[in-house]
């Protein structure tokens, strides 16, 4: 899809020209999972799979909304002056939100508008993010079709709270954060506790990303993430009482080694405790590999990642380490692990451009073989964050 393919659909539809159009990107973590709420560090990027919008302004105050990925809801009509949530009004939800939070940062909106919009994300827990995806596409949709200058940060906030307040779901600020600031060729190292990034390269020089995803039906992922969180909590109390700390992101490994002692009663407690403090480390040292340009020492603290993961905060499942064992055992992959909460979802895997068929065929023969059903494979470069076209 691009820019020309994009105004056309809207044309097919509105039978007139959009004023703008717009991408927005998905987006993956290179490294650091379930260190968000352990006051850790995170290391997104965004992909060039995503979702790509156009729009124009109406003289009136009714939005139309059509997606070409729900084509047999047809345009769904919202007042512009009753953006409340409303079920009925299905994914449309997510731009009413954010029009929602705009509008009440005192911004004016005063005009409808039409809008298309069309992305190639597979949808529904997949990892990659369609719906931070979506928020941040209507945010700078309606930024820049009303000229209203809005920072980029307050944007993504307001994508949080679309997600959590409107629609009611959980979730932190990695997603709506990695969509909206990323920048093409460049990954972000984004300090959870305090919100400080940085912009670092990441030159994939002949290789490219590819989301491995395992097709499994969605678990219930919910109840584990929140036992996960808990686990940690009480972790993180146990080694308070000889650490002034106030999250597991603040200990190195070796500090960490020293106090294991305190969690000694528990190993669940500890391998929690483990794996939050480790992988903090390696989205640390993934940040030196990445600076000095070594590609295969970053591919290897994301193999650590996975085992981490498995084994010490149990979160992947059969269908996840069967894509990242098996990717390990293929020519020219760099690293790989599973991706997002885990139990289903995506893996991701850095693999050199002319072994890319290769694998996908070698993974996906086996992953069906054991888990029953085939996986979906779809490659990626790093793009920039949501922008106009
Ligand atoms: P994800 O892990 O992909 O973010 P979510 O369940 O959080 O999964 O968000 C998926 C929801 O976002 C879809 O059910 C739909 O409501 C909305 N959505 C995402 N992409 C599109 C699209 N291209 N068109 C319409 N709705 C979309
Ligand atoms: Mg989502």
């Amino acid at each position: 899809m691009n820019k020309e393919e994009i105004e056309a659909k809207f044309e097919e539809i509105y039978q007139t020209k959009p004023d703008k159009a717009f991408f927005s990107p998905g987006r993956i973590n290179l490294i650091g999972e379930h260190t968000d709420y352990n006051g850790g560090h995170v290391f997104p990027c965004a992909i060039t799979l995503g979702t790509w919008g156009a729009a124009r302004k109406r003289d009136d105050q009714k939005l139309h909304f059509y997606s070409g990925n729900f084509e047999d809801l047809g345009i769904i009509e919202v007042d512009l002056n009753n953006l409340k949530y409303s079920k009925a009004d299905n994914w449309t939800n997510y731009a009413k939100g954010m029009i929602f939070y705009i509008q009440k940062a005192g911004y004016q909106v005063d005009r409808g508008m039409d809008i298309y919009i069309w992305g190639n994300l597979p949808q529904g827990g997949s990892g990659l993010s369609s719906s931070a995806s979506i928020e941040m596409l209507f945010g700078v949709m309606v930024e820049k079709l009303f000229d209203l200058q809005i920072d980029r940060l307050d944007l993504v906030k307001m994508g949080v709270k679309t997600e959590n307040e409107f629609l009611g779901l959980s979730s932190g600020i990695l997603d709506q954060f990695a969509v909206g600031m990323s920048k093409k060729n460049q990954a972000i190292l984004l300090d959870t506790n305090t919100l400080d990034y940085k912009y670092v390269p990441l030159d994939l020089k002949d290789n490219v990303i590819v989301i491995m995803n395992t097709n499994k039906p969605r678990a219930l992922v919910e109840s584990k993430y929140n036992e996960r969180v808990e686990e940690c909590q009480v972790a993180l109390k146990a080694l308070q009482t000889k650490l002034d700390i106030q999250a597991l992101g603040e200990l190195n490994n070796e500090q960490f080694d020293e106090y294991t002692y305190l969690l000694s009663d528990n190993e669940t407690y500890l391998k929690r405790a483990r794996h939050a403090v480790s992988e903090n480390q390696r989205c640390i040292r993934g940040e030196a590999a990445l600076e000095k340009g070594d590609l295969k020492e970053f591919g290897r603290l994301q193999n650590a990642s996975h085992v981490s993961l498995e084994y010490d905060y149990e979160v992947t499942g059969k269908e996840l380490d069967t894509l990242a064992h098996e990717a390990w055992k293929q020519p020219g992959v760099l690293g790989a692990r599973m991706c997002g909460a885990g139990f289903g979802g995506s893996g991701i895997a850095l693999v050199q451009k002319d072994q890319v068929e290769a694998f996908k065929a070698n993974v996906g023969k086996v992953y069906e073989e054991k888990i029953g059903y085939a996986p979906r494979f779809f490659t990626a470069e790093v793009a920039d964050g949501t922008h106009e076209l």
